[in-house]
């Protein structure tokens, strides 16, 4: 079958909730993937940052199948003798006291929410039912349904009430605004250090430290969603080190696993994650052996391998050529370590099916934004070479 083929099979039997680009991928190997037909492509989306490590990364591959020889399901029923070592690799790297093992972000940021709620009620001491989060306008946090509530894109939320009370939205940047926001209700403030899917946006200087010493202030849970921004992609392990600061609780995903398998995770403090008892919260995949032993591999590649050095030295190097370009096309180029928005003067669409004719996957967000995210394994080599195709299709247009 030709690429033709596959999409229209996609088109006829898949809902319709994405509008992918026309590319139909059959295999990948570190920064590149191959159509059916065989073109090659320099990935530079990597599954919106979950393939951090780069594609079919070989010792991610080597863990995942002995995992699958040996057992790959136990439920948390029993025990397994892979996600007590994950945890404690993950506790030790980031450097908190315990994790809650999930699938996907979204359940990472359920799992958030509800252990924030129950910090409020158990150790805070909010009115039962009264607890309120703070989220920032631009958020992407996940499609749930309790998610979908505080986000502010329309379509996200259109016709998919009733929605989940409890949450209120500040403008992104402005530390002052959380501050008039918070109420003695306020249980926590729900945050990506760099706003991945409402466009890349890098918030002021001092932003997070001044979160920070708010949310302390104040008793409100500082909350990080580092599922995109986390693990190597900005520059630091998480995005929250450009700062300094260190949150009350962490969201992973994504690049947790190297994109081999739905891997995330809560990290907090035995203050916070200690109020879960048995039976309150659960998952039938979450902390399986098999996730579990891919993701200690993950983990093993990203530092072996210096992908955070990497991330941050690559990262300066593209954005640096980015902001060289000269064009009226482009009205900013921001981003930290390799995850780069170049935000257009017009729609960013026809931008990403030029690129992909030239041999580059990118997709765009936020209407007017393209991401330039590829996997951390990118040499400056690569960048030179997609440099050389980048550069005229953004400066002369589509
Ligand atoms: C992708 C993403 C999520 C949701 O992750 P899924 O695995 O798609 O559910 C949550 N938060 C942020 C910041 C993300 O980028």
């Amino acid at each position: 079958m030709k690429s033709q083929d596959y999409i229209k099979l996609d088109d006829t039997y898949a809902a319709h909730t994405y509008h992918p680009i026309e590319v139909v991928i059959d295999r990948g190997e570190g920064v590149w993937v191959y159509d059916v037909e065989g073109n090659r492509y320099l990935d530079c989306l990597s599954a919106y940052s979950a393939v951090n490590q780069g594609h079919c990364h070989p010792r991610i591959l080597d863990a995942a199948t002995k995992q699958m020889h040996k057992v790959t399901l136990t439920s948390r029923a029993f025990y397994n003798d892979q996600m007590g070592p994950f945890l404690k690799q993950l506790c030790e790297l980031t450097g908190y006291e315990m994790a809650v093992p999930m699938n996907t972000g979204a359940e990472a940021v359920e799992t958030a929410i509800k252990i924030a709620r129950k910090w409020g009620y158990e150790v805070k001491g909010v009115p039962d039912n009264q607890a309120e989060i703070i989220a920032c306008v631009g958020n992407f946090a996940g499609r749930t349904t309790t998610i979908i509530s505080f986000t502010s894109e329309d379509q996200y939320k259109e016709h998919f009430g009733p929605l989940t009370p409890g949450f209120k939205l500040v403008p992104y940047g402005d530390a002052e605004a959380l501050a008039k926001a918070i109420t003695p209700n306020t249980v926590a403030f729900l945050v990506e250090p760099i706003q991945g899917e409402g466009g890349v946006n890098v918030p002021p200087a001092g932003y997070l430290k001044r979160v920070a010493e708010i949310c302390t202030a104040n008793n409100v849970l500082f909350m990080a969603d580092e599922i995109q921004t986390g693990l190597g992609r900005t520059g630091t392990l998480l995005c929250s080190d450009h700062e300094g600061v260190r949150p009350d609780v962490v969201t992973l995903g994504k690049a947790l696993s190297g994109g081999f398998y739905p891997v995330s995770a809560v990290l907090a403090d035995e203050r916070v994650l200690g109020l879960f008892r048995p039976g309150d919260h659960g998952s039938t995949f979450g902390g399986n052996p098999l996730g579990s032993a891919v993701a200690r591999a993950a983990l093993d590649v990203l530092i072996d391998e210096s992908l955070v050095e990497r991330s941050r030295e690559v990262g300066e190097y593209f954005m640096g050529r980015l902001r060289r370009i000269e064009s009226d096309n482009i009205k900013e180029v921001r981003g930290k370590g390799l995850l780069i928005g170049v935000e257009m003067t017009n729609e960013a669409r026809p931008y990403c099916d030029a690129l992909r004719d030239a041999g580059i996957l990118c997709k765009d967000t936020h209407g007017t934004v393209v991401r330039f995210a590829p996997p951390l394994v990118i040499t400056k080599e690569e960048i030179d070479w997609a440099m050389e195709r980048i550069e005229p299709i953004l400066a002369n247009g589509r």
